[in-house]
């Protein structure tokens, strides 16, 4: 895309290009001065080849032919179709208004409340859209197609939220069914992690040409009414299966990416370990503890240990270019911390305390590290091992007479990471070093040997030496 001219006030200011980046320098401001700024640009904007992960815009026709468009650029940003401070760190305040002009047979559709539907000629609409909240520029979307709405509404936390799906037209039916999922998900969230962030913006799912994105208060759904990941379990526990992926996954996100945003994408982990830990808690919420257990044990089968969760601060590095472990590792850390913690009330307050002060704001990883450690105890050096460095610790241990002996064989330096396991039948908390260190037995020795078993909800693996 290129940009024509800046105009603030009625003058032309002078802009460079150096790369996808435009220096605009503009008349001397005073700090905290408001103005505005009139950027024309033109072009022809790049086309999504492999939507939602990679960047663009997407030109499709749903199954009656009719044009279905809409784009989705999370990994390359925003600048990929309009001109924006394209950085995570900082966020249009007070929103943004979108206009967009549409043949009269479609609707247009994007984030925030709809301010205005206008005839501009026989055959052209204009609809405007308003989103009050701050909000990330790649959750700045358009949605074009023969779209019908469904309309309710949910008394949630903060009083009446009002919910409006748009859909294919063919699909009305099947989404007014299936979309009932949308207050379960709310009850288990805001029990969890406080109220939903964007009352005022409402909550909408908008039926898209794309599997789906967390586009804040018009979530992209493209999950085709399943359950799953695409009517797959990506846990493989059967508890995947109970609720449809998209709406849980991407609506979690209002909450952690939306609501509470990383300053560097090199934190993605702030998004995706918290999102990926509410399917736990959805689970848990509707399903029960051990239901949630099971999945979240389940979804290890996807972390691959390739690289670490935290990427490089800075240089616009994002992490998931080379491991998808920020999803499911950084969930089974949570997971872990919890265990640590030993007390789920204590553990949701975290939760609720984090939306709370991270709300509509932007934060870093050492931010949400001291803040999970203020609640829960656990030690800094747990972030280390699970999101700098890229395996997992191994507890090693041995039995000589009535003598257990345990150590880590593998962890980052320094790991102080309390294990509770059960030692001859009695639970015991374990805090090992990378020395060995010895426990006495009790009781009678049994024929068979001493067993150590971890309580399976700690992400650590365990050898038993020779
Ligand atoms: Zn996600």
């Amino acid at each position: 895309m290129v940009i024509d001219s800046v105009l603030m006030g009625n003058k032309r200011l002078d802009y460079s290009r150096e790369e996808n980046i435009y220096f605009i320098q503009p008349e001397k401001l005073e700090p905290g001065e408001i103005t505005s700024m009139k950027v024309y640009f033109h072009g022809s904007p790049r086309k999504a080849m492999n939507p939602p992960w990679d960047g663009g815009w997407i030109f499709k026709s749903d199954m009656q032919r009719n044009p279905w468009i809409s784009a989705a650029c999370q990994d390359i940003c925003a600048s990929c179709w309009f001109p924006c401070k394209d950085s995570q760190q900082d966020e249009p305040d007070s929103g943004t208004v979108i206009s967009i002009d549409v043949p009269d047979s479609l609707t247009a559709i994007a984030n925030g409340k709809l301010l205005q539907a206008s005839n501009l000629s026989d055959d052209c609409k204009r609809f405007i859209w308003e989103v009050r909240s701050p909000i990330n520029q790649y959750c700045i979307i358009p949605y074009i197609g023969k779209y019908s709405e469904i309309q309710d509404s949910y008394q949630g936390v903060s009083g009446k939220l009002d919910l409006n799906y748009w859909v294919l037209s063919y699909n009305k039916e099947k989404a007014e069914a299936h979309f009932g999922q949308v207050k379960k998900m709310l009850q288990a969230f805001e029990y969890w992690f406080g109220p939903y962030p964007f009352y005022r913006d409402g909550y909408k799912l908008v039926e898209a040409p794309h599997l789906g994105m967390e586009h804040q208060s018009a979530i992209a759904y493209g999950n085709e009414y399943t359950m799953g990941y695409r009517g797959k379990d990506l846990s493989g526990s059967g508890h995947g299966l109970l609720w449809d992926f998209i709406i849980v996954h991407e609506s979690g996100h209002e909450w952690f990416g939306n609501s509470i945003t990383s300053k560097d994408i090199a934190d993605l982990w702030i998004h995706e370990s918290f999102t990926s830990y509410s399917e736990v808690l959805f689970t848990e919420f509707h399903h029960g503890r051990k239901a949630a257990d099971e999945y979240c044990k389940g979804i290890r089968d996807n972390i691959d240990h390739s690289a670490a969760c935290i990427g490089e601060y800075g240089v616009n590095d994002n992490p998931a270019h080379r491991t998808s472990d920020m999803y499911w590792k950084g969930a089974n850390m949570l997971h872990t911390i919890r265990q640590i913690c030993d007390n789920d009330e204590k553990f949701r307050m975290m939760l609720l305390e984090m939306n709370r002060r991270f709300f509509h704001r932007q934060t870093d990883s050492k931010e949400v590290e001291a803040l999970i450690s203020e609640f829960t105890g656990v030690h800094p050096s747990v972030f280390n091992q699970y999101l700098r460095g890229i395996e997992i610790p191994e507890l090693e241990y041995r039995v000589k007479g009535r003598k257990l002996f345990y150590r880590w064989s593998r962890s980052v330096q320094g790991l102080q990471l309390p294990l509770k396991a059960t030692i001859h039948g009695k639970t015991r908390t374990l805090l090992p070093g990378s020395q060995w260190q010895s426990c006495k037995i009790r009781g009678k020795l049994p024929s068979e040997g001493i067993s150590l078993i971890l309580n399976p909800n700690y992400y650590v693996d365990v050898k038993k030496a020779d």
